[in-house]
C-alpha cells in the first residue's frame, strides 16, 4: 500500500449516507487511491459519481471486489453478512473488510461465520455519526469528522485488520475506540434504538388522531426536535430493530415502566409524583453536554469504560 494512503483501492459497498460521507472525507484528505462503489440501483451510482463520491460505479458484487484492497460494507444490517459472503469469493487474499452497521454482535458472528477460515480478515465498525438523510445526495464530507467511531474486533480478529480499519475511521477524522459486540449493542438499544420507536410511535400516535393533521400544522420546536428522526430510512430501521430485537425489547420494557410512572401520576392528578418524574429526567438531562450533532457526554463523570 502506498504510504499515507488507508487504501490504494477502497471499495464502499453500499454508497449512502455512511458510505458516502466515508469516502468524501478521506478523498477531501488525499488519504485514499481510487474509490470503487458497489451499489443496486443505478440513478444512485449516478448521484455518487456525480458528486465525486467513487471513481468507478460497479453494479457486480464480483467485479467491485477485483484488485481491492480494503472494503467498507454500508448497507443496512441484514444485509451486510451475506453482501460479505459474495464478495469474499472475489476479493484478493489480503484485503480487509469491515462494516459501518448499527448493530454489531449478530453482524459480526453471521460475517465471521460465512468468512470462515479468513474471518481474522474482518473487524467490526459502527461510525456514531449520521442524520436522518439516506442515499449518496445526503453524503457530507464533514459528517463523520470529531464523532466516535466504536470497533468491535473478536478473538477470531487479526491483530493486522483491527489496526487497518482503525487507521481508517481515524483518517476520515473519528475518534476510535473499542467495545465487545454485545456491549455495544446493550448500550445502543438505549441510546439509539429506543430513542427511534419512540419517535416513530410519537409521530404515528399524534398522526392517527381525530384531529391529527390540524394538530400537526401547529407543531413546533418541541415535536420537531423529538421527532426528528423519525424521517429515517424505515428499511434501515427495520433491519436494526429486528437484528438487535432482544435489546431492544428490554430497553422498551424499561420505557413502559417509565411511561406508565407518569401515566399513573398524571391520571391520579398526583402533584408531587408528576413534579418528580419530570425533575429527575431534568436533572440527568442537564447532567449530559452536547457535544455536536449526535453526542452526548454526561458531564464531570470519568468516562465509562464500555465493553
Ligand atoms: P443509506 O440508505 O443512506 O445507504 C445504504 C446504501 O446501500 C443505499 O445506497 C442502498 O442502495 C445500498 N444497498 C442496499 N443493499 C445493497 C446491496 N445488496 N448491494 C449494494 N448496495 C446496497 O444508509 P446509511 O445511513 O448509509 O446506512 C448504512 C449502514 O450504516 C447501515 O448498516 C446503518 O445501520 C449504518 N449506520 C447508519 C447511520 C445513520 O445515522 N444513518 C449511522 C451509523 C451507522
Amino acid at each position: 500500500m502506498t504510504a499515507g494512503r488507508v487504501a490504494d483501492r477502497l471499495l464502499i459497498a453500499g454508497v449512502g449516507l455512511i458510505g458516502g460521507s466515508l469516502a468524501l472525507a478521506l478523498k477531501a484528505r488525499g488519504l485514499v487511491g481510487e474509490v470503487v462503489g458497489l451499489g443496486r440501483s443505478v440513478e444512485n451510482l449516478r448521484v455518487a459519481r456525480r458528486r465525486g463520491l467513487i471513481d468507478r460505479a460497479e453494479l457486480d458484487p464480483e467485479r467491485a471486489a477485483r484488485d481491492v484492497d480494503l472494503v467498507v460494507v454500508a448497507v443496512p444490517v441484514q444485509t451486510i453478512a451475506p453482501l460479505v459472503a459474495t464478495l469474499a469469493e472475489a476479493l484478493p487474499r489480503g484485503a480487509i473488510i469491515t462494516d459501518a452497521g448499527s448493530v454489531k454482535g449478530p453482524v459480526v458472528a453471521a460475517a465471521e461465520r460465512v468468512l470462515g477460515r479468513t474471518a481474522g480478515r474482518f473487524c467490526g465498525s459502527h461510525p456514531i455519526a449520521g442524520t436522518e438523510h439516506s442515499g449518496a445526495a445526503a453524503a457530507l464530507p464533514d459528517l463523520l469528522v470529531g464523532h466516535r467511531c466504536v470497533l468491535t474486533p473478536t478473538k477470531h480478529t487479526a491483530p493486522h485488520a483491527a489496526k487497518r480499519v482503525r487507521a481508517l475511521w481515524r483518517a476520515a477524522g473519528m475518534r476510535v475506540e473499542e467495545m465487545a459486540p454485545a456491549a455495544h449493542d446493550r448500550v445502543f438499544a438505549l441510546v439509539s434504538h429506543l430513542p427511534h420507536v419512540v419517535a416513530a410511535c410519537l409521530v404515528n400516535a399524534v398522526g392517527d388522531a381525530g384531529s391529527g393533521s390540524r394538530a400537526l400544522a401547529y407543531a413546533a420546536g418541541g415535536f420537531r426536535d423529538t421527532t426528528r428522526i423519525a424521517g429515517s430510512s424505515p428499511e434501515m430501521w427495520r433491519d436494526i430493530l429486528l437484528a438487535n430485537r432482544a435489546e431492544v425489547m428490554d430497553a422498551l420494557d424499561l420505557f413502559s415502566g417509565a411511561f406508565e410512572r407518569l401515566r399513573e401520576a398524571i391520571a391520579r392528578r398526583d402533584q408531587a409524583a408528576i413534579e418528580a418524574e419530570l425533575a429527575r429526567a431534568r436533572t440527568a438531562r442537564r447532567g449530559v453536554v452536547l457535544r455536536g450533532p449526535g453526542t452526548v457526554r454526561r458531564r464531570s463523570t470519568p468516562r465509562a469504560r464500555l465493553g
